[in-house]
């Protein structure tokens, strides 16, 4: 039997552990992915390998890419490749992990490399190799962070939503179909208010996509935007896809322009939260990627069970509850299957109530 004194210090400490809790600025959370969006570009830009290896004629100093985002070190490429991440948001506003030359590494736990278990893993906090093992169209057996938030925050549809430039993600991130808002593939748009964004929504299936289950990033971003605009959410999962779809299919230069307006979209997602008294230092960001893919000229294109290089990724922090600027350094690795409860911790919930094998929320941006 529990003692008065210790059932009341009991309740003291939960009190406490509750209020430790609720202690964070942040109100709103953004998940921003990358498909596939290899660690090599992120922390080094253009890799000069692989542009060799792609230049069939003249000099490689002759060619566009070059010209455009070559520089001496990885710190200059990187800043041509993406200014506004490594100009602004990670110099004044976050941090990022996963640069495993200054022994900080980023995983998956699932050994799988590719896209829906790596989705998975981010959205429910868990890997599940035995079951999630495919990329079909087959509905998540676990329930995801949105459905969760959506349901603890007693939120309605359109204050959780996901825009994905991936089909897939109507069956991987929910596990109750109609959850939440979810806009993914060439699917329309069917809360387009603007004139702009009803056109974008009927051009998407007009204008011929190379990719079947694939839309242009162009199109679920401007989506997202409105929605965000319009319907101010709590939770929002951005899902761009063009950096892996352009790296399948080995055309280095879409690659590299993909990461390029990805950073140019970067800015005009921050620059409307700054705008915005809803969002205004009131907003965690986490920006990662599903999966990694090979480090050779051989295999850059690819990732999956046959490319290890792949589990390793890249994981960026932009929050009011966080004081960490720029690269971790000699820091602890971090995992994919920490993105939920982090999320969820930010807003002072407890993600292990949704799942309790679920990955803890990243410690480091968390201690004082
Ligand atoms: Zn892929």
């Amino acid at each position: 039997m529990i003692s008065k004194q210790s059932f009341l210090s009991l309740t003291l400490l939960l009190a406490f552990a509750v209020s430790a809790l609720a202690q964070t600025k942040t109100e709103n959370v953004i998940l921003i992915t990358l498909d596939g969006a290899r660690t090599q570009e992120m922390f080094g830009g253009l890799d000069l390998d692989i542009l060799k290896d792609k230049t069939r004629r003249g000099k490689v100093e002759d060619s566009a890419l070059y010209k455009k985002y070559w520089a001496a070190t990885p710190e200059e490429r990187r800043m041509k490749l993406l200014p506004f991440f490594w100009g602004t948001l990670m110099k004044d506003h976050g941090s990022i992990a996963g640069n495993r030359s200054l022994n900080s590494a980023v995983m998956t736990t699932n050994k799988m490399w590719f896209s829906y278990p790596g989705y998975s893993e981010i959205l429910t906090g868990q890997a599940n190799d035995s079951v999630i093992n495919s990329n079909d169209r087959k509905r998540n057996p676990n329930t995801s962070v949105l459905e969760f938030l959506k349901r603890k925050l007693k939120l309605n549809k359109t204050q959780v939503a996901l825009f994905g430039s991936w089909d897939v993600f109507n069956w991987i991130a929910e596990h109750e179909e109609g959850a939440v808002t979810i806009n993914a593939g060439h699917e329309p748009y069917e809360l387009a208010a603007s004139a702009d964004t009803k056109a974008f929504s009927k051009l998407q299936t007009e204008k011929l996509s190379p990719w079947d289950s694939v839309r242009f990033d162009y199109f679920t971003f401007e989506f997202a935007m409105e929605h965000l605009k319009r319907y101010q959410p709590r939770m929002l999962h951005l899902a761009l896809g063009e950096t892996d779809d352009w790296a399948h299919g080995g055309d280095y230069t879409h690659t590299l322009d993909s990461f390029h307006r990805n950073d140019q979209q970067f800015k005009q997602l921050w620059d409307y939260l700054q705008s915005s008294p809803k969002y205004k230092g009131k907003t965690s960001i986490l920006i990662t990627i599903d999966h990694g893919r090979g480090n050779t000229i051989k295999d850059w294109t690819d990732h999956g069970e046959k490319v290890p290089e792949a589990q390793y990724i890249w994981m960026a922090f932009v929050s009011p509850d966080s004081q960490l600027r720029g690269e971790w350094k000699d820091a602890e690795t971090i995992y994919q299957n920490q993105v939920a409860a982090t999320l969820c911790r930010w807003l002072g919930i407890d993600y292990s109530e949704n799942n309790r094998q679920a990955g803890k929320p990243i410690s480091r941006l968390f201690s004082k």
